[in-house]
């Protein structure tokens, strides 16, 4: 079968043929792989500046955000049967008996750094044909969402963030009422999401179905797909080629979320400027390294301080994300479809998947379809 792989030390991106694997312990399941979805990990990885192959292995099969058909389960396999649909987490535990978060099953919060990551960190990722997986790491997707399903990973990072949120909300002003339910937490909340690619507009749907007045601060400009996306969920878009960040906050009023998702380090100290009293600051993008800039900590500092406010990094999901990301996906589906439609913008056969990874996609983002 045809895999898609990265040798790091060769800086090759290449197609390469591998065995079928199949099940070899109860609790596997073995799937085909349907739909996987590019985005910018991926195009580093494919850049040789992130990602590391399995120990042992000189290459890297890539693909992290994947929707797959379940083909055949193990003996012990009991919530799941052949045609089912499902969507695979990412990240494996770490080993070490002192990671109380992996021992516990929250591998998403990690402790020791040495996890793994299908695709991306030590484990060989979904694209490819057929992949066995433990069903523990599988989550069911509805047949209605097959068109869609492949956008689950990618907004498990708004459910995490959105999880987070919704507690810490409760306990500073402007107040939700702790009894309200999360999915009335953003009335009354203004948020601003940085960045319009595929993890910031499902960031921005999310913000929007609970509630919140809803901002995308982006570069694009009209005529672009993104923009429509904006509209159609209800948010008001800003490009960055009019609206310079230290105008944010004028023409915004007090920001009380921020959902970063641009992972461009300049922007995203400059709006942190821009976030008004209470705020929280949701860090999602993985920039890259060694951006010098001249700034004053202590000025950054003394306004999170004197503002209560509060900066939170999060990365990864874990299983109740997913849960979450695909009943949220629904919700956006009926409510957006178009919308929702328009954010895979182009299909890719995997013969083309190698050399089309680092280019641009028509639409907003790519998926290879297998
Ligand atoms: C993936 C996450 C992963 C992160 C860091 C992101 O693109 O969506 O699952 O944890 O990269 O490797």
């Amino acid at each position: 079968m045809k895999a898609i792989a990265v040798f790091p030390s060769d800086r090759k991106v290449t197609t390469i043929d591998l065995a079928e694997p199949g099940i070899t312990r109860p609790e596997h399941v073995k799937l085909r792989v349907l739909d996987v979805g590019i985005c910018g990990t991926d195009k580093e990885i494919c850049s040789f500046a992130y990602g590391a192959p399995p120990d042992g292995s000189d290459y890297l099969v890539i693909g992290h955000e994947a929707l797959g058909e379940v083909v055949e389960i193990g003996a012990a396999v009991a919530h799941l049967m052949p045609g089912d649909l499902v969507v695979p987490t990412v990240r494996r535990p770490c080993s070490h008996a002192r990671c109380r978060s992996c021992r516990a099953g929250h591998q998403d919060f990690c402790e020791t750094g040495d996890f793994t990551e299908r695709g991306i960190k030590g484990a060989h990722g979904y694209l490819t044909e057929f992949v066995v997986e433990d069903a523990q790491y599988l989550c069911p997707a509805p047949h209605h969402l097959r068109e869609i399903a492949v956008l689950t990973e990618p907004l498990t990072i708004a459910e995490k963030a959105g999880a987070q949120l919704y507690s810490l909300m409760q306990r500073r002003p402007p107040w939700i009422d702790p009894a309200a339910s999360e999915r009335a937490m953003g009335l009354g909340h203004r948020a601003l999401v940085l960045g319009a690619g595929p993890v910031g507009l499902l960031g921005a749907m999310a913000l929007r179905i609970v509630g919140f007045e809803t901002f995308i601060y982006s570069r694009e400009q009209e005529p672009d797909p993104r923009l429509a996306v904006a509209k159609e969920i209800g948010a008001t878009y800003l490009s960055s080629q009019s609206v310079p960040t230290d105008h944010l906050e004028a023409q915004i009023g007090p920001i009380d979320i921020v959902y970063e998702a641009m992972g461009h380090s300049l922007v995203a100290l400059e709006v942190l400027k821009a976030l008004g009293p209470n705020g929280i600051y949701v860090l999602t993008g993985v920039p890259g390294l060694r951006t010098l800039i001249e700034s004053d900590p202590a000025a950054l500092m003394r306004d999170i301080v004197l503002k209560n406010q509060v900066v939170l990094g999060t990365v990864n999901a874990g299983p109740q994300d997913f849960v979450a990301a695909i009943a949220d996906l629904e919700s956006f589906y009926r409510r957006w479809p178009s919308a929702v439609r328009s954010l895979i913008g182009e299909r890719t056969p995997l013969g083309h998947a190698a050399e089309s990874i680092l280019e641009r996609p028509a639409g907003i983002k790519r998926v290879i379809a297998i």
